[in-house]
Protein backbone atom coordinates (compact mmCIF):
# COMPACT_ATOMS: atom_id res chain seq x y z
CA UNK A 1 0.00 0.00 0.00
CA UNK A 2 1.49 2.88 -0.94
CA UNK A 3 1.48 5.96 1.61
CA UNK A 4 -0.47 8.51 -0.29
CA UNK A 5 -0.86 12.05 0.94
CA UNK A 6 -2.74 15.40 -0.08
CA UNK A 7 -2.22 18.81 0.87
CA UNK A 8 -4.33 21.94 0.34
CA UNK A 9 -3.20 25.54 -0.24
CA UNK A 10 -6.46 26.39 -0.79
CA UNK A 11 -10.27 25.94 -1.15
CA UNK A 12 -10.38 23.83 2.24
CA UNK A 13 -13.73 25.14 3.94
CA UNK A 14 -14.22 28.21 1.43
CA UNK A 15 -14.50 28.63 -2.09
CA UNK A 16 -11.26 30.09 -3.61
CA UNK A 17 -7.26 28.82 -4.63
CA UNK A 18 -8.02 25.73 -5.03
CA UNK A 19 -4.81 23.80 -5.00
CA UNK A 20 -4.35 20.39 -3.90
CA UNK A 21 -0.91 18.35 -3.90
CA UNK A 22 -0.71 14.69 -4.27
CA UNK A 23 2.28 12.65 -3.10
CA UNK A 24 3.77 9.79 -1.63
CA UNK A 25 7.10 9.22 -1.27
CA UNK A 26 8.46 9.25 -5.22
CA UNK A 27 5.57 11.71 -6.46
CA UNK A 28 3.68 14.65 -6.32
CA UNK A 29 1.07 15.89 -8.74
CA UNK A 30 -0.52 19.14 -8.31
CA UNK A 31 -4.22 19.27 -8.72
CA UNK A 32 -5.80 23.12 -9.67
CA UNK A 33 -3.83 25.82 -8.72
CA UNK A 34 -5.81 29.03 -8.30
CA UNK A 35 -6.05 32.41 -6.58
CA UNK A 36 -8.84 34.12 -4.21
CA UNK A 37 -10.90 36.97 -5.15
CA UNK A 38 -11.33 38.95 -2.41
CA UNK A 39 -13.58 41.88 -2.28
CA UNK A 40 -11.94 45.49 -1.82
CA UNK A 41 -8.68 43.62 -2.01
CA UNK A 42 -6.03 42.41 -4.40
CA UNK A 43 -6.80 38.90 -5.08
CA UNK A 44 -4.74 35.78 -2.54
CA UNK A 45 -2.56 33.26 -3.86
CA UNK A 46 -1.57 29.93 -2.14
CA UNK A 47 1.03 29.98 0.34
CA UNK A 48 4.22 27.72 0.40
CA UNK A 49 3.96 26.25 -2.97
CA UNK A 50 8.01 27.40 -3.29
CA UNK A 51 8.68 24.77 -1.38
CA UNK A 52 7.07 22.01 -3.54
CA UNK A 53 7.27 23.43 -7.20
CA UNK A 54 10.53 21.82 -8.27
CA UNK A 55 9.40 18.29 -7.10
CA UNK A 56 5.94 18.17 -9.04
CA UNK A 57 5.97 15.46 -12.02
CA UNK A 58 3.16 16.85 -13.13
CA UNK A 59 -0.05 20.26 -13.05
CA UNK A 60 -3.46 19.27 -13.70
CA UNK A 61 -5.70 21.99 -13.77
CA UNK A 62 -9.57 20.96 -14.09
CA UNK A 63 -11.10 24.37 -15.56
CA UNK A 64 -10.57 27.81 -16.49
CA UNK A 65 -11.74 28.98 -13.50
CA UNK A 66 -9.25 31.64 -11.93
CA UNK A 67 -9.90 30.35 -8.55
CA UNK A 68 -8.60 26.91 -10.21
CA UNK A 69 -5.82 28.07 -12.27
CA UNK A 70 -5.30 32.08 -11.37
CA UNK A 71 -1.64 31.04 -9.60
CA UNK A 72 -0.65 27.99 -12.66
CA UNK A 73 1.87 30.77 -13.83
CA UNK A 74 3.72 30.85 -10.85
CA UNK A 75 5.04 27.46 -10.83
CA UNK A 76 7.29 27.77 -13.58
CA UNK A 77 9.00 31.16 -11.84
CA UNK A 78 9.25 28.39 -8.76
CA UNK A 79 11.32 26.43 -11.05
CA UNK A 80 8.98 23.72 -12.24
CA UNK A 81 9.38 22.04 -15.35
CA UNK A 82 7.34 19.87 -16.44
CA UNK A 83 3.58 20.04 -18.23
CA UNK A 84 0.44 21.83 -17.52
CA UNK A 85 -2.67 19.60 -19.01
CA UNK A 86 -5.81 20.26 -19.49
CA UNK A 87 -8.41 19.69 -21.84
CA UNK A 88 -8.14 21.86 -25.11
CA UNK A 89 -11.22 24.30 -24.50
CA UNK A 90 -9.49 24.69 -20.84
CA UNK A 91 -6.32 26.19 -22.67
CA UNK A 92 -8.62 28.54 -24.99
CA UNK A 93 -10.20 30.42 -22.41
CA UNK A 94 -7.60 29.96 -19.50
CA UNK A 95 -4.70 32.21 -21.92
CA UNK A 96 -7.45 34.75 -22.03
CA UNK A 97 -8.13 35.09 -18.30
CA UNK A 98 -4.35 34.89 -17.58
CA UNK A 99 -3.81 37.77 -20.09
CA UNK A 100 -6.88 39.72 -18.24
CA UNK A 101 -5.60 39.12 -14.77
CA UNK A 102 -2.60 40.36 -16.29
CA UNK A 103 -4.33 43.60 -16.92
CA UNK A 104 -6.67 43.88 -13.90
CA UNK A 105 -3.31 43.07 -10.91
CA UNK A 106 -0.28 43.53 -13.32
CA UNK A 107 2.88 41.38 -12.41
CA UNK A 108 2.19 40.62 -9.30
CA UNK A 109 1.62 37.57 -8.83
CA UNK A 110 3.60 36.23 -11.53
CA UNK A 111 5.05 37.78 -14.91
CA UNK A 112 3.90 37.54 -18.61
CA UNK A 113 7.46 35.48 -19.32
CA UNK A 114 5.71 32.73 -16.80
CA UNK A 115 2.88 33.28 -18.95
CA UNK A 116 4.85 32.25 -21.96
CA UNK A 117 6.52 29.37 -20.53
CA UNK A 118 3.23 27.95 -18.86
CA UNK A 119 1.40 28.21 -22.55
CA UNK A 120 4.39 26.02 -24.35
CA UNK A 121 4.33 23.44 -21.79
CA UNK A 122 0.93 22.80 -21.88
CA UNK A 123 -0.75 19.62 -23.35
CA UNK A 124 -3.80 19.52 -24.12
CA UNK A 125 -6.26 16.32 -23.87
CA UNK A 126 -10.24 15.34 -24.82
CA UNK A 127 -11.99 13.26 -22.29
CA UNK A 128 -11.79 9.50 -22.16
CA UNK A 129 -8.19 9.51 -22.99
CA UNK A 130 -5.32 8.07 -20.80
CA UNK A 131 -2.50 10.25 -20.17
CA UNK A 132 0.63 9.33 -18.74
CA UNK A 133 1.63 11.91 -16.25
CA UNK A 134 4.63 10.19 -14.66
CA UNK A 135 6.42 6.38 -13.68
CA UNK A 136 2.94 4.49 -12.63
CA UNK A 137 1.02 6.96 -12.42
CA UNK A 138 -1.86 8.40 -15.59
CA UNK A 139 -4.91 10.44 -15.56
CA UNK A 140 -7.63 10.95 -17.05
CA UNK A 141 -10.05 13.61 -18.38
CA UNK A 142 -14.21 13.40 -17.57
CA UNK A 143 -16.69 15.65 -18.46
CA UNK A 144 -17.95 17.70 -15.22
CA UNK A 145 -20.87 18.91 -16.69
CA UNK A 146 -19.84 22.31 -15.33
CA UNK A 147 -18.27 24.64 -18.06
CA UNK A 148 -17.15 24.21 -21.69
CA UNK A 149 -14.17 22.08 -21.05
CA UNK A 150 -14.36 21.47 -17.51
CA UNK A 151 -13.02 18.28 -16.19
CA UNK A 152 -12.90 15.74 -13.91
CA UNK A 153 -9.28 13.86 -12.92
CA UNK A 154 -9.39 10.59 -12.65
CA UNK A 155 -5.64 9.48 -11.59
CA UNK A 156 -4.62 5.78 -11.44
CA UNK A 157 -1.69 5.81 -8.76
CA UNK A 158 -0.23 2.58 -9.03
CA UNK A 159 -3.51 0.87 -9.05
CA UNK A 160 -5.13 3.20 -6.53
CA UNK A 161 -7.77 5.28 -8.70
CA UNK A 162 -7.84 8.86 -7.08
CA UNK A 163 -10.81 10.58 -8.31
CA UNK A 164 -10.82 14.74 -8.09
CA UNK A 165 -13.84 16.32 -9.54
CA UNK A 166 -12.84 19.94 -9.85
CA UNK A 167 -16.50 21.75 -9.95
CA UNK A 168 -19.29 19.05 -11.28
CA UNK A 169 -22.98 19.76 -11.98
CA UNK A 170 -25.64 16.95 -12.04
CA UNK A 171 -28.03 18.75 -13.65
CA UNK A 172 -28.88 19.46 -17.05
CA UNK A 173 -27.97 22.59 -18.54
CA UNK A 174 -27.93 24.76 -22.16
CA UNK A 175 -24.82 22.69 -22.95
CA UNK A 176 -24.06 19.78 -20.82
CA UNK A 177 -26.35 16.72 -19.50
CA UNK A 178 -24.57 16.94 -16.08
CA UNK A 179 -21.15 15.05 -14.94
CA UNK A 180 -19.76 11.90 -16.24
CA UNK A 181 -19.71 9.40 -13.73
CA UNK A 182 -16.26 6.87 -13.83
CA UNK A 183 -17.10 3.35 -14.39
CA UNK A 184 -14.76 2.04 -11.94
CA UNK A 185 -14.98 1.79 -8.66
CA UNK A 186 -13.20 4.87 -7.29
CA UNK A 187 -10.67 4.67 -4.06
CA UNK A 188 -10.22 8.07 -3.29
CA UNK A 189 -12.63 11.08 -3.79
CA UNK A 190 -12.00 14.40 -3.47
CA UNK A 191 -15.10 16.06 -4.08
CA UNK A 192 -16.30 19.80 -4.09
CA UNK A 193 -19.04 20.72 -1.74
CA UNK A 194 -20.23 24.60 -2.73
CA UNK A 195 -24.16 23.17 -2.69
CA UNK A 196 -23.69 21.14 0.30
CA UNK A 197 -26.55 22.28 1.70
CA UNK A 198 -28.87 23.55 -0.88
CA UNK A 199 -31.28 21.73 -3.59
CA UNK A 200 -31.17 23.27 -6.82
CA UNK A 201 -34.20 22.97 -8.69
CA UNK A 202 -33.91 20.98 -12.13
CA UNK A 203 -33.13 24.33 -14.54
CA UNK A 204 -35.97 24.40 -16.48
CA UNK A 205 -37.81 25.35 -14.23
CA UNK A 206 -35.81 28.54 -13.32
CA UNK A 207 -36.41 29.11 -17.18
CA UNK A 208 -39.79 29.33 -16.62
CA UNK A 209 -39.52 31.86 -14.36
CA UNK A 210 -36.68 33.72 -15.74
CA UNK A 211 -38.35 33.68 -19.41
CA UNK A 212 -41.07 35.60 -17.45
CA UNK A 213 -38.98 37.99 -16.51
CA UNK A 214 -37.18 39.13 -19.53
CA UNK A 215 -40.46 39.33 -21.23
CA UNK A 216 -42.53 41.42 -18.92
CA UNK A 217 -39.22 43.87 -18.41
CA UNK A 218 -38.70 44.29 -21.60
CA UNK A 219 -42.43 44.83 -22.74
CA UNK A 220 -42.52 47.64 -19.69
CA UNK A 221 -39.48 49.29 -21.52
CA UNK A 222 -37.34 48.60 -18.57
CA UNK A 223 -33.71 47.11 -17.89
CA UNK A 224 -33.05 43.43 -16.97
CA UNK A 225 -29.04 43.69 -15.64
CA UNK A 226 -27.82 40.03 -15.83
CA UNK A 227 -24.14 40.75 -13.96
CA UNK A 228 -22.87 37.06 -15.42
CA UNK A 229 -19.80 34.80 -15.10
CA UNK A 230 -17.58 35.30 -18.11
CA UNK A 231 -16.82 31.95 -18.64
CA UNK A 232 -20.02 29.60 -18.15
CA UNK A 233 -23.19 31.16 -16.80
CA UNK A 234 -23.35 34.15 -19.48
CA UNK A 235 -23.46 31.50 -22.95
CA UNK A 236 -26.05 29.47 -20.75
CA UNK A 237 -27.73 32.64 -20.43
CA UNK A 238 -27.67 33.96 -23.75
CA UNK A 239 -28.70 30.49 -24.73
CA UNK A 240 -31.71 30.38 -22.43
CA UNK A 241 -32.58 33.59 -24.14
CA UNK A 242 -31.68 32.33 -27.95
CA UNK A 243 -33.78 29.12 -28.20
CA UNK A 244 -37.00 31.20 -26.38
CA UNK A 245 -38.56 32.30 -29.85
CA UNK A 246 -40.91 34.66 -28.01
CA UNK A 247 -37.55 36.80 -27.16
CA UNK A 248 -36.52 37.11 -30.49
CA UNK A 249 -37.03 40.76 -30.98
CA UNK A 250 -35.74 41.25 -27.83
CA UNK A 251 -32.46 43.51 -27.78
CA UNK A 252 -29.96 41.83 -25.57
CA UNK A 253 -26.50 43.79 -25.00
CA UNK A 254 -23.87 42.08 -24.12
CA UNK A 255 -20.60 43.76 -22.90
CA UNK A 256 -17.25 42.53 -21.63
CA UNK A 257 -15.10 39.23 -22.07
CA UNK A 258 -18.51 37.54 -22.46
CA UNK A 259 -17.88 38.45 -26.32
CA UNK A 260 -14.90 36.75 -26.56
CA UNK A 261 -15.69 33.40 -24.31
CA UNK A 262 -18.48 32.96 -26.67
CA UNK A 263 -16.22 33.28 -29.62
CA UNK A 264 -14.13 30.66 -28.18
CA UNK A 265 -17.45 28.55 -27.06
CA UNK A 266 -18.50 28.16 -31.01
CA UNK A 267 -15.60 26.73 -32.27
CA UNK A 268 -16.23 23.48 -29.57
CA UNK A 269 -19.58 23.02 -31.03
CA UNK A 270 -19.38 19.39 -31.49
CA UNK A 271 -20.42 16.11 -29.81
CA UNK A 272 -16.94 15.89 -28.12
CA UNK A 273 -17.53 19.02 -26.01
CA UNK A 274 -20.80 19.46 -25.73
CA UNK A 275 -24.33 17.16 -25.60
CA UNK A 276 -26.11 16.25 -28.70
CA UNK A 277 -29.44 17.86 -26.99
CA UNK A 278 -28.02 21.25 -27.34
CA UNK A 279 -27.04 20.11 -30.75
CA UNK A 280 -30.24 18.95 -31.90
CA UNK A 281 -32.01 22.31 -29.96
CA UNK A 282 -29.64 24.82 -32.00
CA UNK A 283 -30.77 22.81 -34.92
CA UNK A 284 -34.25 23.02 -34.20
CA UNK A 285 -34.08 26.65 -34.12
CA UNK A 286 -32.15 27.22 -37.27
CA UNK A 287 -29.07 28.52 -35.79
CA UNK A 288 -25.50 27.52 -36.39
CA UNK A 289 -24.60 29.51 -33.48
CA UNK A 290 -26.40 30.60 -30.23
CA UNK A 291 -24.64 33.76 -30.26
CA UNK A 292 -25.05 35.04 -33.81
CA UNK A 293 -28.49 36.24 -33.41
CA UNK A 294 -29.61 39.76 -34.96
CA UNK A 295 -30.90 40.69 -31.74
CA UNK A 296 -27.57 39.61 -29.87
CA UNK A 297 -25.07 42.97 -29.40
CA UNK A 298 -21.91 43.04 -28.80
CA UNK A 299 -21.55 46.52 -27.05
CA UNK A 300 -18.14 47.43 -28.08
CA UNK A 301 -19.66 47.31 -31.60
CA UNK A 302 -22.02 50.46 -30.83
CA UNK A 303 -19.28 52.38 -29.99
CA UNK A 304 -15.62 52.83 -29.32
CA UNK A 305 -16.62 55.17 -26.69
CA UNK A 306 -17.40 52.28 -24.05
CA UNK A 307 -18.77 54.31 -21.46
CA UNK A 308 -20.91 56.52 -23.50
CA UNK A 309 -22.53 53.15 -25.08
CA UNK A 310 -23.21 51.82 -21.93
CA UNK A 311 -24.87 55.06 -20.43
CA UNK A 312 -27.00 55.00 -23.70
CA UNK A 313 -27.88 51.49 -23.50
CA UNK A 314 -28.61 52.32 -19.51
CA UNK A 315 -30.96 55.29 -19.79
CA UNK A 316 -32.85 55.34 -23.33
CA UNK A 317 -36.42 54.09 -23.20
CA UNK A 318 -36.07 50.83 -25.05
CA UNK A 319 -36.77 47.87 -23.13
CA UNK A 320 -33.82 45.62 -23.29
CA UNK A 321 -31.58 42.70 -21.82
CA UNK A 322 -28.19 43.36 -20.71
CA UNK A 323 -25.65 40.56 -20.11
CA UNK A 324 -22.21 41.46 -18.30
CA UNK A 325 -19.47 41.07 -15.86
CA UNK A 326 -18.33 40.53 -13.42
CA UNK A 327 -20.65 38.12 -12.23
CA UNK A 328 -19.83 38.56 -8.56
CA UNK A 329 -20.30 42.70 -9.28
CA UNK A 330 -16.73 43.05 -8.19
CA UNK A 331 -15.90 45.13 -11.36
CA UNK A 332 -16.15 45.00 -15.03
CA UNK A 333 -19.05 46.99 -17.23
CA UNK A 334 -21.63 46.26 -14.17
CA UNK A 335 -20.41 48.88 -12.65
CA UNK A 336 -21.49 51.11 -15.13
CA UNK A 337 -24.72 50.08 -15.63
CA UNK A 338 -25.49 49.87 -11.70
CA UNK A 339 -24.39 53.68 -12.09
CA UNK A 340 -26.50 54.56 -14.56
CA UNK A 341 -29.49 52.80 -14.47
CA UNK A 342 -29.77 50.66 -10.84
CA UNK A 343 -31.47 54.05 -8.93
CA UNK A 344 -34.43 53.16 -11.18
CA UNK A 345 -36.78 50.77 -9.19
CA UNK A 346 -38.63 49.63 -12.34
CA UNK A 347 -34.95 48.20 -13.90
CA UNK A 348 -34.11 44.76 -12.46
CA UNK A 349 -30.89 43.09 -11.46
CA UNK A 350 -30.74 39.66 -11.86
CA UNK A 351 -28.72 37.41 -10.40
CA UNK A 352 -27.91 33.97 -12.29
CA UNK A 353 -24.73 32.81 -10.38
CA UNK A 354 -23.48 32.07 -6.70
CA UNK A 355 -22.10 35.00 -4.76
CA UNK A 356 -19.60 33.93 -2.67
CA UNK A 357 -19.27 35.47 0.92
CA UNK A 358 -17.71 38.94 1.06
CA UNK A 359 -18.79 39.88 -2.36
CA UNK A 360 -20.34 43.25 -3.92
CA UNK A 361 -22.66 40.63 -5.26
CA UNK A 362 -23.64 39.11 -2.08
CA UNK A 363 -24.02 42.34 -0.97
CA UNK A 364 -26.26 43.19 -2.80
CA UNK A 365 -28.58 39.79 -2.91
CA UNK A 366 -28.66 40.41 1.11
CA UNK A 367 -30.10 43.47 0.95
CA UNK A 368 -27.70 45.94 0.98
CA UNK A 369 -28.87 49.24 -0.88
CA UNK A 370 -25.73 51.51 -0.61
CA UNK A 371 -23.50 50.03 -2.56
CA UNK A 372 -19.73 50.70 -3.52
CA UNK A 373 -18.75 50.89 -7.25
CA UNK A 374 -16.60 52.29 -9.36
CA UNK A 375 -17.92 55.18 -11.76
CA UNK A 376 -16.45 56.28 -14.79
CA UNK A 377 -12.93 56.14 -15.41
CA UNK A 378 -12.66 54.32 -12.26
CA UNK A 379 -14.16 56.80 -10.45
CA UNK A 380 -15.03 54.94 -6.89
CA UNK A 381 -18.05 56.15 -5.60
CA UNK A 382 -20.99 54.75 -3.27
CA UNK A 383 -24.82 54.20 -5.06
CA UNK A 384 -28.43 54.21 -3.33
CA UNK A 385 -29.46 51.13 -5.47
CA UNK A 386 -33.19 50.67 -6.06
CA UNK A 387 -33.81 48.61 -8.79
CA UNK A 388 -35.13 45.32 -7.92
CA UNK A 389 -33.22 42.38 -7.00
CA UNK A 390 -33.69 39.01 -8.28
CA UNK A 391 -32.25 35.84 -7.66
CA UNK A 392 -32.63 32.61 -10.06
CA UNK A 393 -31.33 30.07 -8.59
CA UNK A 394 -29.32 28.35 -11.34
CA UNK A 395 -25.76 26.92 -10.46
CA UNK A 396 -22.86 25.19 -11.93
CA UNK A 397 -22.25 23.23 -9.20
CA UNK A 398 -24.20 20.09 -8.39
CA UNK A 399 -27.21 20.15 -5.99
CA UNK A 400 -26.59 18.49 -2.70
CA UNK A 401 -28.64 15.12 -3.98
CA UNK A 402 -25.98 15.03 -6.70
CA UNK A 403 -23.22 15.12 -4.74
CA UNK A 404 -24.60 12.00 -2.37
CA UNK A 405 -25.83 10.01 -5.55
CA UNK A 406 -21.96 10.84 -7.14
CA UNK A 407 -20.47 9.35 -3.29
CA UNK A 408 -22.80 6.50 -3.42
CA UNK A 409 -21.99 5.45 -7.18
CA UNK A 410 -18.52 5.75 -7.10
CA UNK A 411 -18.24 3.70 -3.95
CA UNK A 412 -15.36 5.63 -2.63
CA UNK A 413 -14.21 4.54 1.08
CA UNK A 414 -12.51 7.49 1.73
CA UNK A 415 -14.29 11.03 0.31
CA UNK A 416 -12.44 14.33 1.45
CA UNK A 417 -15.08 17.74 0.77
CA UNK A 418 -13.43 20.26 -0.47
CA UNK A 419 -14.61 23.86 -2.27
CA UNK A 420 -17.29 25.05 -0.30
CA UNK A 421 -18.35 26.71 2.85
CA UNK A 422 -18.01 25.09 6.32
CA UNK A 423 -22.13 25.07 6.80
CA UNK A 424 -22.28 23.51 3.32
CA UNK A 425 -20.09 20.90 4.95
CA UNK A 426 -21.61 19.97 8.09
CA UNK A 427 -24.65 19.72 6.55
CA UNK A 428 -23.53 17.38 3.66
CA UNK A 429 -21.54 14.85 6.19
CA UNK A 430 -25.52 14.75 8.05
CA UNK A 431 -27.21 14.34 4.33
CA UNK A 432 -25.06 11.31 3.28
CA UNK A 433 -24.10 9.83 6.64
CA UNK A 434 -25.84 6.54 6.07
CA UNK A 435 -23.57 6.21 3.36
CA UNK A 436 -20.48 7.89 3.62
CA UNK A 437 -18.58 9.42 6.37
CA UNK A 438 -16.33 12.71 4.11
CA UNK A 439 -13.82 14.07 5.75
CA UNK A 440 -12.37 17.99 5.43
CA UNK A 441 -8.86 19.08 5.04
CA UNK A 442 -6.73 21.78 6.76
CA UNK A 443 -4.57 23.99 4.90
CA UNK A 444 -1.20 23.14 4.96
CA UNK A 445 -1.26 19.78 6.80
CA UNK A 446 -0.31 16.60 5.04
CA UNK A 447 -3.37 13.88 5.38
CA UNK A 448 -2.78 10.67 4.60
CA UNK A 449 -5.48 9.32 1.98
CA UNK A 450 -6.82 6.49 2.83
CA UNK A 451 -7.17 4.70 6.43
CA UNK A 452 -4.17 2.50 6.73
ZN1 LIG B 1 -15.59 26.56 -11.70
ZN1 LIG C 1 -14.49 26.60 -8.43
Amino acid sequence: MNNLHITAYGATDFVGRSSFVIGDKDHNVMLDCGIQLIPDKLSEAPKGLEKIAQNLDAVILSHAHIDHTGYAPKMVDFGYEGNYFMTQPTKDIVYRLWMDHLKIEGERHWREDDLDQTYTKTKTFEYRKKIKIADGITAEFLNAGHVLGAAQVLLDWEGTLILYTGDINDRVTPMFDGYDLPEEDIDILIIESTNGDRYVPERYKIDIGFRMIAKQTVEEGHKLLLPSFAVGRSQETLITLALDPDLDNVPVYIDGMINTMNMITEAYLSEKWVSKRFLDNLKERGLVSPFKKENFIPVSSISDKRYRARKYIATNKEGSIIVTTSGMVMGGPIHSYLDYCGWKKENIIGFTGYQVQGTTGREIVDGENKIKIFGDRYQPKTIDLKAQIMKFPYSGHSSVEGLKRYMHESKAENIFLVHGEKRNQDYIMDFVKDIASPKTLNEHEKTPLMDN
